[in-house]
């Protein structure tokens, strides 16, 4: 059983790495932000009350968050496991978690604020299935369109700078701290995100959780 969260800043590479960890234990990708940017997309309820938070690079409520994962990890396919990427992002979503689900592994991606900056600053993502690209790390084989799925790429709002200083500094003050939290639960490895190469990040994090 693999019920693991994966903790790390902006552009620590989160929605990549987790892409390669769901087909390797067939367990799904849980994002909080390709779900609300599906939510947006589709102009349910909950999109038109996120989208104000988002554009500005602010949280989600706490209320409306932690709705939303409840009602996603009672789905039959979380049964065998689940890779939350995005959430818990506070100390009361993490205690609200606790009441929904056990945790059994919490991946700490750490890496450093100039690599960071390099990776926000050139990513581009697939509007229909939200797979993620970077200008110059890890360009899609036809400028503009996602390899996948022939989607077009763009570049999120909250991707562009001053965004994106407001979600590192949210990440620091709120998120970080969510780190001690699960140090006490003895469930948090850390694993180096700076390597450039994904599936070495990726590789590095199948050891930590085994077959
Ligand atoms: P990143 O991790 O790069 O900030 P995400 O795609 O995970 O990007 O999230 C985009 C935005 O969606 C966040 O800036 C925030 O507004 C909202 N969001 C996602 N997850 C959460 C969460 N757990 N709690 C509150 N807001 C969230
Ligand atoms: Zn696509």
């Amino acid at each position: 059983m693999k019920n693991m969260i994966l903790i790390g800043a902006q552009g620590a590479g989160k929605g990549t790495y987790a892409a390669i960890l769901t087909k390797k234990y067939g367990i799904p990708h849980i994002s909080t932000g390709d779900m609300f940017r599906e939510a947006i997309k589709n102009q349910t309820p909950l999109g038109v009350e996120a989208k104000g938070y988002i554009d500005k690079g602010q949280l989600v409520p706490d209320a409306l968050t932690v709705k939303l994962v409840d009602e996603r990890l009672k789905k039959p396919d979380c049964k065998k496991g689940f890779i939350l990427d995005g959430f818990p992002r506070t100390l009361s979503q993490a205690e609200a978690l606790d009441k929904i689900t056990k945790l059994t592994h919490v991946i700490f991606l750490e890496v450093r604020e100039s690599v960071i900056m390099q990776r926000i600053g050139g990513r581009i993502q697939c509007r229909k299935c939200s797979a993620i690209f970077h200008k110059t790390n890890m360009p899609p084989k036809k400028e503009g369109v996602c390899d996948k799925c022939g989607g077009e790429l763009y570049t999120r709002d909250d991707d562009k700078p001053e965004a994106i200083k407001k979600r590192l500094a949210i990440f620091h003050e709120q998120t970080a701290p969510l780190i001690g939290f699960y140090d006490k639960k003895k469930l948090v490895k850390r694993i180096d995100a700076n390597n450039p190469v994904p599936q070495q990040v990726a590789d590095e994090i199948i050891q930590v959780l085994g077959e």
